[in-house]
């Protein structure tokens, strides 16, 4: 279950766990976006909607402390985002046959 922060700066993040990222990537194999390292089984990853970039532990305190504020349009695209990633762990909880239209 995904877990919602905000940076100090505003920006929203994601703590979930490497297999969440498997799953709603359809990548079986995760890797950190900065250190490109491969992401562990059960690892905690966090993830930056805004920038659609996933970071593991080690690399997303560094990166988190370089983003800066958001206004305007980003802040917009930010919350799209967001929700947009949101939706998409609230779809993965469901039952795959839940998913689909009554006949
Ligand atoms: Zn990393």
């Amino acid at each position: 279950m995904p877990i919602h922060h905000n940076t100090p700066n505003g920006v929203a993040y994601l703590t979930i766990t490497r297999d969440e990222l498997a799953s709603c990537t359809n990548n079986r194999y995760p890797i950190c976006d900065e250190c490109l390292m491969g992401l562990s089984p059960g690892e905690d990853v966090t993830l930056v909607p805004v920038l659609n970039m996933a970071y593991c532990q080690r690399c997303a305190k560094a990166v988190l402390a370089t983003i800066g504020q958001l206004s305007g349009y980003d802040k917009i695209i930010e919350k799209r985002c967001l929700q947009a990633y949101l939706n998409t762990f609230e779809q993965m909880k469901k039952p795959a046959d839940a998913t689909r239209e009554p006949k």
